[in-house]
């Protein structure tokens, strides 16, 4: 999900709460390094097209990666009025 204030939601928009601390923490179990390089370069390559102001960027969309079946989905994302980063108030 691309962040650009103004133009979609926020991170905020979507996950309200902070998680509970009994979420598992990457901290406490690590992370699949070839999962964060995948993440990485389509995060990379959004902050490029930004720069040059081409492509259609992941505003309004999220994109979640499944490893284990290597497969992508895409789900629409839209700001919350009562957002309290970005909505009307
Ligand atoms: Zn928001």
């Amino acid at each position: 999900m691309t962040i650009i204030p103004g133009q979609g939601p926020c991170f905020r928009c979507v996950f309200r709460e902070l998680p509970e601390r009994s979420v598992t923490s990457t901290a406490d179990v690590g992370i699949l390094g070839s999962i964060a390089g995948i993440i990485g370069c389509i995060q990379a390559t959004e902050a490029v097209k930004y720069l040059l102001g081409q492509g259609d960027l992941l505003v309004n969309r999220m994109l979640t990666m499944d490893g284990l079946t290597m497969s992508f989905l895409e789900v629409e994302i839209r700001r919350d009025n009562q957002c309290p980063d970005c909505g009307n108030n």
